[in-house]
């Protein structure tokens, strides 16, 4: 788990990134607010939507694989099991998953495609789950 607050992360990626302003790309709407979100650590995952029900953090767990831990983005992007084949994909596109390569202007594209797909394959696993 990050013990790095929003801000310091994007403190960190804003220092390293180029041009960062999102709107300058030619990316969608959609894929535009997916890499702010994300960016800004507000990304629709259970870290974030679990502190606005009052649920404690400990408790605010991937409903996608078993493994029982809290859903933040280091979860989402790099360990979630049901998400592996998603994100294994892009990492061989991309180089690396980590955060600061993600949100590197050259990567943004990409890193934008995979975070749709990423949510996607969440949206479906979490939909057959609840059935
Ligand atoms: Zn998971």
């Amino acid at each position: 788990m990050s013990t790095k607050t929003k801000l310091e992360n994007f403190v960190k990626i804003y220092d390293k990134s180029e041009n960062q302003c999102l709107i300058k790309l030619n990316l969608s709407r959609s894929h535009q607010s997916l890499l702010a979100k994300m960016l800004c650590g507000v990304a629709p995952l259970m870290v974030e939507l679990g502190r606005f029900k009052n649920i404690a953090r400990e408790k605010r767990v991937c409903t996608v694989c078993t493994k029982n831990v809290t859903e933040d983005k280091e979860h989402f992007l790099t360990i979630c099991e049901g998400l592996k084949d998603v994100w294994e994909k892009h990492e061989k596109i991309i180089g690396s998953l980590d955060f600061v390569t993600l949100f590197t202007k050259d990567n943004l594209k990409n890193t934008a495609v995979m975070l749709e797909e990423m949510f996607n394959e969440r949206h479906k696993l979490m939909t057959i789950k609840a059935k």
